[in-house]
């Protein structure tokens, strides 16, 4: 009988070895598995952030797959090239990989699956980065949620298939074909000094996922609703990172969420629940109106006059975290640190760039793209549009955050300012001052020096907002 050709798994949103249907469809296929991550121009042109988180978790994965006998294949260039002369070189009769959901994703997979089709190989997609295909939710009148609670409605009875375990046995290739190394890839180059700050906050990688998700489940999703506001309390998940690299699969967390639920976690595992939909509900929206990623998802909102100068002082005192709004430079120096920002902090920053200072989102958006170890291209936009109120189901333009009453509501004892801001206090802590050795010298920062004055009044800030927002020329 003739040996099963190998099988390339071409790895990308999906950097874990439980709960991974295209990596157990490559097992059941009977040849070798061979692993493969492309730096491709998707990868490249990733934010310094999110381009160093992915190298910790590439690393963990190589790793692991070495455990279990397997290996991690690296390879840059252009994915059709690569997968092409991988197919040449192994003679590998089928390339199996998880599906994507953002525009540029989907236009690359759509090529490389047409070309190597028509190769004579046997290409497949399979789900794994959601738990809903978009294609699959339908309103009644047959077109996709554009608004998040009929879809949670949608689709919070639905049966999701219990999570897959790992592959017992990882069958190797007789030979392994060359691979680069994540020493020669340096993903972490534009870090410049913040990379050593940033390290200890990270959770990389599958297994710490996992312990992570049974902590938080056991010990934190009961109090999830009363204190997933409060910025300075551990009382979210901390998973973004995870599920953005697919360290972890959203019907782990479903399930695990569903069994506390089960268990007497009431409202909190329910909203932890809803929290999962929203991250479907933004690759839902980017991939029906790929729009949504880089313009106006309302168009009319491509007339309204946002300032585009990302270089102006207001702005830059924002990126910087000297706006002289506590709330705005706690966040925006807590993003810096540890490479994420507490979801009601990300509303706050949005809102003032957008509202307060009249700024385009997409200046936000991609200093988040910059900074993010947790960036998700659809989280990301849909995070953005929602806040400027451009997006479908957007806040209306009259709701503008007041950084200052959100403080008296979410910082009630300060100690997410003591957190973030050194030059407010005498005993600065230490998260405070690492903000100052993350930072590039040429900020010309330094805990020493008085905090500034508000860039802009808040009241004058809220309304020059509402003026322009009743002017707009639609
Ligand atoms: C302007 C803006 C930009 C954002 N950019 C990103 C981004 O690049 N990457 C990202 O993962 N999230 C983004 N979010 C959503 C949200 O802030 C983060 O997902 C959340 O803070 C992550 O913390 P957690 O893992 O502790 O979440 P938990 O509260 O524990 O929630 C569990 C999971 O649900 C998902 N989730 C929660 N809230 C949202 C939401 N509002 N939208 C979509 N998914 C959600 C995340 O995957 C999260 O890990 C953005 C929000 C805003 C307002």
């Amino acid at each position: 009988m003739a040996k099963t050709t190998p099988t390339i798994l071409w790895l990308r949103r999906d950097l874990r070895l439980s709960d991974h249907p295209a990596f157990c469809a490559a097992v059941a296929r009977g040849g070798a598995v061979i692993p493969v991550f492309i730096r491709d121009d998707l990868v490249q042109t990733q934010g310094a952030a999110p381009k160093w988180r992915l190298g910790l978790s590439l690393a963990d994965l190589q790793a692991r797959l070495k455990d279990k006998g397997s290996g991690l294949v690296l390879r840059t260039g252009e994915a059709l090239e690569v997968l092409r002369s991988l197919v040449r070189d192994t003679g590998a009769g089928a390339v199996y990989w998880s599906r994507a959901y953002d525009p540029d994703s989907i236009a690359r997979d759509k090529h490389v699956k047409a070309a190597l089709t028509e190769d004579g190989v046997d290409v497949q997609s399979h789900l794994g980065h959601l738990m809903f295909e978009p294609w699959t939710v339908e309103t009644k009148t047959g077109g996709f949620y554009k608004v998040y609670t009929p879809m949670w409605k949608a689709v919070r009875d639905r049966e999701v298939p219990e999570p897959l375990t790992t592959p017992g046995n990882i069958p190797a290739p007789e030979t392994w074909p060359e691979s680069e190394t994540l020493e020669d890839w340096t993903l972490g180059a534009d870090m410049d000094r913040g990379a050593d700050v940033c390290l200890p906050h990270q959770l990389v990688g599958e297994e710490a996922a996992q312990g992570r998700l049974g902590h938080f489940v056991a010990h934190v999703i009961g109090d999830y609703n009363d204190k997933r506001d409060l910025p300075a309390v551990d009382g979210t998940s901390g998973l973004s990172a995870s599920l953005a690299l697919g360290e972890i699969s959203p019907r782990q967390c479903w399930h695990a969420g569903q069994r506390a639920l089960r268990d007497g976690g009431g409202k909190g595992a329910e909203t932890w629940l809803q929290e999962l939909v929203w991250r479907e509900f933004a690759y839902h929206l980017a991939y029906h109106t790929p729009r949504i990623t880089t313009g106006n998802w309302r168009e009319e909102w491509d007339a309204f006059p946002w300032n585009e100068d990302e270089d102006r002082a207001d702005v830059i005192a924002w990126k910087q975290g000297r706006t002289g709004e506590p709330f705005v430079d706690a966040a925006m120096r807590e993003m810096y640190v540890t490479g994420r920002m507490h979801n009601r902090a990300r509303m706050i920053v949005a809102s003032y760039l957008t509202k307060h200072l009249l700024s385009h989102w997409k200046i936000g958006k991609r200093w988040f793209e910059e900074h993010l170890t947790d960036w998700d291209p659809a989280s990301n936009a849909m995070g953005w549009q929602w806040a400027a109120g451009s997006g479908p189901d957007a806040t209306p333009y009259f709701r503008v955050f007041n950084p200052e009453t959100q403080l008296d509501k979410f910082d009630r004892d300060a100690a997410y300012r003591k957190a973030w801001i050194a030059e407010r206090y005498a005993q600065p802590t230490d998260t405070a001052l690492s903000y100052f050795k993350a930072i590039p010298k040429s900020w010309g920062m330094s805990p020493d020096t008085d905090y500034p004055d508000r860039i802009v009044g808040l009241k004058e800030g809220r309304q020059r907002a509402l003026d322009a927002y009743e002017d707009r020329p639609f």
